[in-house]
């Protein structure tokens, strides 16, 4: 089979663009535990492989742009290292929500 016939999708920042006030769970990054940046070098990275949105981006740890992120938890999920807790988005203080829609 040719490169050509191979369907492939393509990282991007997600049609449905900037998360802005609908995201309902967020990642927490613990760099203590995860695996890249206790071994100083860009390794697993399954974080970044593995989410949907293409907002992670490489590195020890890896960073999430939480501009496009959607809260889905895949992340959380795939990281072998349990280094990434996802947590609810009025807990973290950051949702754009005003208080009487929460
Ligand atoms: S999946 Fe977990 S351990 Fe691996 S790079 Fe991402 S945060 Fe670090
Ligand atoms: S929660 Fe989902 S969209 Fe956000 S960084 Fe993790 S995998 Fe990507």
């Amino acid at each position: 089979m040719s490169r050509e016939t191979i369907s492939m999708s393509r990282p991007s920042a997600g049609e449905a663009g900037r998360t802005g006030d609908w995201r309902s769970s967020h990642p927490v990054m613990r760099p203590e535990l995860c695996l890249a940046a206790k071994a100083g070098k860009v390794t697993c990275q399954l974080c970044w492989s593995y989410c949907p949105d293409a907002c992670i981006t490489q590195g020890m740890p890896p960073a999430i742009e939480l501009e496009y992120c959607k809260g889905c938890g895949v992340c959380a999920e795939e990281c072998p290292a349990h280094a990434i807790e996802m947590v609810p988005e009025r807990e973290h203080g950051t949702c754009e929500l005003p208080e009487a829609e929460r």
